[in-house]
């Protein structure tokens, strides 16, 4: 057996605590509120953060769900896409993207990632659509918005396939000044505890300025039902709990704030690795984007010597994506290749994500950016 190595971190990779402490005040009245009125199912605080999430990002329709995976899943069944069908994706990113994609029947159909940003390459999204394209799923990985732009362009070239952004890891971020899950037919995002924003459990949420999708999307969340015990179509249990909502609201009040600060300790750690390190690659932020940083991942390519000499350091960090879609064992009847994605690869094999939060401290961050100069 492997020997394990026990670290004594001096940081968290996560951190929820701290958070919790500045609002436990308000989280534990809203629970308190829930458990007095008891409808845990829908109740009044659904809505309530359904409107304000709506107003947030600046869409007509937003509707909460059970989670990001389940976003995803109610926006492809809303736009029909079954057995037959292909979804244009990235195979860098977190595995419900293109599961969703293959649960449905269709096939995820995969472009490589930008050298620079690691989101969708726009140049290479032509040659991946096809005839049978169905939806067109963008990822807006560690925080920045995929060039959401340059994608919707292709897309209405090419008689306006959907564009469907997985906005998981991006929620709170800007393109061209316009909110993620604003710019595209459905945007999804996660609310998984520790995403930029999250709930105490699983929760999503989809948004769309489409009145017919955001109706369709509405009764796939229960059942197919269009009125009680009437189910024209198929749909599932999507919702997001009561319980969850009420968490939301506290925490969506202070999430501008909170993205300020990831915003500070990811220009402190680029400062310091820039002036160090000229081996080590940065996070890139693309013109016209800005990023909620829900990671902050650099590429080394001795990545598995730096990742011990920071556990050493007390430095927690990891690898989000070691291993690309593409070659996972799930996905091995599509077909692929190693080397058929060389960035995306390339990126996988160096990708190493250092703890970021809003709340680390002074000493904290400087304890992660010495270790980069020494
Ligand atoms: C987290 C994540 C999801 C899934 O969200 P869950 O709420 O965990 O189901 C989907 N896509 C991306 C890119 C993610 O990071």
């Amino acid at each position: 057996m492997r020997k394990e190595f026990r670290f004594y971190f001096f940081m968290e990779f996560i951190d929820l605590k701290t958070q919790q402490a500045r609002i436990k005040g308000e989280i534990d009245e809203r629970i308190a509120a829930v458990l007095a009125h008891g409808r845990y199912i829908m109740g009044p605080e659904v809505s309530e953060v359904e409107q304000q999430l709506a107003e947030y990002v600046g869409v007509e329709h937003c509707l909460t769900v059970s989670s990001g995976t389940d976003a995803l899943l109610i926006a492809l069944i809303a736009l029909g896409v079954g057995p037959g069908d292909e979804v244009v994706t990235v195979p860098y990113t977190w595995i419900s993207t293109a599961e969703v994609i293959a649960l449905l029947g269709a096939k995820p159909v995969f472009v490589d990632i930008d050298e620079h940003t690691w989101n969708m390459d726009p140049v290479l999204l032509g040659a991946a659509i096809s005839d049978k394209t169905k939806a067109i799923m963008p990822v807006g990985i560690y925080g920045q918005p995929a060039n959401l732009r340059e994608i919707q362009a292709i897309s209405e070239k090419r008689g306006g396939i959907p564009v469907i952004e997985d906005a998981a890891q991006c929620f709170g971020s800007t393109h061209h000044g316009r909110k993620s899950c604003s710019e595209t037919l459905i945007g999804c995002t996660s609310f998984f505890p520790s995403k930029p924003l999250g709930c105490y459990g699983d929760g999503g949420a989809v948004f769309t300025n489409d009145s017919k999708i955001a109706d369709l999307m509405r009764q796939i969340r229960v059942h197919g039902q269009k009125s009680k015990h009437f189910h024209p179509i198929l749909g599932m249990n999507g919702r997001m709990d009561t319980l969850q909502a009420a968490i939301l609201l506290p925490k969506l009040a202070i999430f501008d704030e909170e993205i300020a600060k990831r915003q500070q300790v990811a220009a402190r750690y680029t400062e310091a690795i820039r002036s160090s390190s000229s081996r080590i690659v940065t996070p890139f932020v693309a013109d016209g984007n800005t990023s909620v940083w829900a990671q902050y991942t650099i590429l080394a390519e001795a990545r598995d010597r730096l990742r011990e000499a920071l556990a050493t350091d007390g430095i927690p960090s990891v690898s989000y994506y070691a291993m690309p879609l593409h070659l996972q064992p799930v996905f091995e009847n599509l077909g692929y290749q190693k080397g058929d994605f060389p960035v995306t690869e390339r990126v996988a094999d160096q990708c190493l994500s250092l703890p970021i939060n809003p709340y680390l401290s002074d000493e904290e961050i400087n304890t992660v950016c010495k270790t980069f100069s020494s």
